[in-house]
């Protein structure tokens, strides 16, 4: 049976260390800046920038939320992200996404600036995790890294296999696992036989969105099993739903050596990594050194 890898419990511990720099608080720098675009209006978005902005503040950091309505345009967004960008007061800015249609993403996002770019989505901390240079990397895909290097220790060598191939976690998931020296396969849509590809991996992380797809039989025996999926499917009980991930959890953990649940698992992270990542910020922006490998 596997071991269950309890994201919550080293989330907690992540914003425990973060914590122990309430000394950058006292001299006012940390902050973020929450700006809810029009996801305001989106029900999942206003749960997350809720959650977010509840959590920035039990840290002790200051939260700025700007909830703006659905048919904000985007020039009027745009203004908040520039107004930000130079607010001294504000070390990390996060854009909740999606935006609606009338919206482009992508020149939202390059509007950030990215050294305030906590969710790291801009292109300049893109390419600076393709190249190696310090940036800011997206917080789903750094906080299962963690995950991983917390139970693994070194990754070095491992056959790691990424599912999904979006900006936000399937591709920064896999240039991070490179950056461990991980031998890395990312799979998609349009992979040939999946299971067969899944078979050879140490790691499987699993970031689709389709439930419970990944089956026991798929795994290698002792692989490491991240599931990002968040799907909520119909519930046991009429009319109630739950929480499923892209692995099937029962079949899976006969097998694996360690896995993730859902919920509990890579879910919880997420926010600890974005309070990490904009207390990294607050440093750098201060000309402060300090070991974000502390954090
Ligand atoms: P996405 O829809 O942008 O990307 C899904 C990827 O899965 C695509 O690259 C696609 O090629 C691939 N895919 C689709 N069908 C496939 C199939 N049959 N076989 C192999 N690959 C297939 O999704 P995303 O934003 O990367 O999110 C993925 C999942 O992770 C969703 O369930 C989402 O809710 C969840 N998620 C969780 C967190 C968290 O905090 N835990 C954060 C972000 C996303």
């Amino acid at each position: 049976m596997a071991q269950i890898i309890d994201g919550k419990a080293f989330a907690e511990g992540l914003r425990a260390r973060g914590d122990g720099c309430r000394w950058l608080r006292s001299e006012d720098r940390t902050q973020a800046g929450t700006c809810g675009g029009a996801g305001g209006e989106d029900p999942a978005s206003q749960v997350y920038v809720r959650n977010k902005g509840k959590q920035t503040l039990a840290c002790g950091m200051a939260s700025f939320e700007h909830k703006l309505p659905a048919d904000t345009s985007e020039e009027e967004l745009l203004a908040v992200v520039e107004r930000l960008n130079t607010d001294p007061a504000v070390d990390g800015i996060l854009v909740q996404l999606p935006l609606p249609s009338h919206m482009n993403e992508q020149k939202v996002i390059a509007t950030i600036n990215p050294d305030k770019d906590v969710d790291g989505f801009h292109v300049v901390n893109v390419g600076r995790l393709a190249t190696g240079l310090p940036g800011f990397v997206p917080c789903t895909p750094l906080g299962c890294v963690m995950l991983l290097k917390d139970r693994l220790g070194s990754l070095s060598g491992l056959d790691a296999v990424v599912i999904g191939r979006s900006n936000i976690v399937g591709k920064p998931m896999a240039q991070l696992l490179l950056a461990e020296s991980c031998t890395v396969t990312v799979a998609h849509s349009r992979t040939r036989d999946l299971p067969e590809v899944v078979r050879r991996a140490d790691i499987v992380v699993a970031a689709v969105g389709r439930p419970e797809m990944v089956k026991g039989d798929w795994l290698k025996p002792g692989a490491t099993v991240i599931d990002v999926g968040i799907n909520r499917v119909p519930g046991s009980e009429e009319g109630k739903t739950r929480l499923v991930g892209d692995v099937d959890f029962a079949s899976a953990s006969e097998v694996a050596g360690a896995i993730t649940p859902v919920p509990g698992g890579v879910g919880p992270m997420t926010i600890a990594v974005l309070l990490r990542n904009t207390i990294v910020a607050a440093h750098r922006n201060a000309g402060l050194s300090f070991d974000e490998g502390s954090l």
